[in-house]
């Protein structure tokens, strides 16, 4: 069987990195950045996930050898004015606690309407520093009123998407990884990899 070409994440968040792996397959070895501990903390300085997906997909390449993938992503409520937007990691007042993050969106939507929001990705994939291509992918949904599910990570037990009665964290990884704001942007990436783009080059 020919090698798989290596693909390494930048991120230190292990169920983006499963959610990647899953949906890309037997296509590649995907690695992330947890795997290389001599690499630094890239700073999100960024106001959108574009800026901050380039940031990190450029400050790792820079750094390490192979093709390297960053996912910038995060929820946009309209009855928050889009927030938390690109703040979505550390909205409830500490980086990456999710449970903390929640409680604060269920704070802030008590009693406001409409309910809609939408999960953003925003993927850039770059190869010894430069930039080669961006994807991105969203997926409309609703905030529920409590918390629902053990499946995802993040805000899932309060996000249902369009057209479900569940929560993404209820639905599960096998719905997830077809329907979800990062597995659309994968898919992208997927088709222009089977086209013979980037990765063989
Ligand atoms: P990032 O690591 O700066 O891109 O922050 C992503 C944050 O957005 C996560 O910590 C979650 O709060 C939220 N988020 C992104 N993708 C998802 C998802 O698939 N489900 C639930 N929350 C997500």
């Amino acid at each position: 069987m020919p090698k798989q070409p290596r693909l390494i994440i930048a991120t230190r968040n292990a169920h983006k990195t499963e959610e990647i792996r899953h949906i890309l397959g037997y296509r590649f070895e995907v690695l992330d950045v947890t795997s290389f501990p001599e690499l630094p903390e890239i700073e999100e300085t960024g106001t959108t996930f574009l800026e901050n997906a380039r940031l990190k997909a450029l400050g790792i390449s820079r750094r390490i050898d192979g093709w390297v993938l960053a996912d910038d992503s995060g929820l946009e409520v309209d009855a928050l004015d889009g927030a938390p937007g690109v703040w979505s990691s550390s909205y409830g007042g500490e980086e990456g606690n999710h449970s903390r993050n929640n409680e604060r969106l269920m704070r802030e939507m008590a009693g406001k309407a409409p309910r809609t929001a939408r999960f953003r990705c925003t993927l850039v994939l770059a190869k010894d520093g430069g930039e080669r291509a961006v994807f991105t992918g969203t997926v409309e949904g609703a905030i529920a009123k409590s918390p629902s599910g053990n499946g995802g990570f993040g805000y899932d037990p309060l996000f249902i998407p369009t057209g479900h009665s569940a929560t993404m964290a209820d639905l599960g990884a096998a719905v997830k990884s077809t329907l979800s704001h990062r597995a659309k942007a994968i898919r992208d990436f997927v088709a222009e990899v089977e086209k013979g783009c980037f990765i063989d080059s």
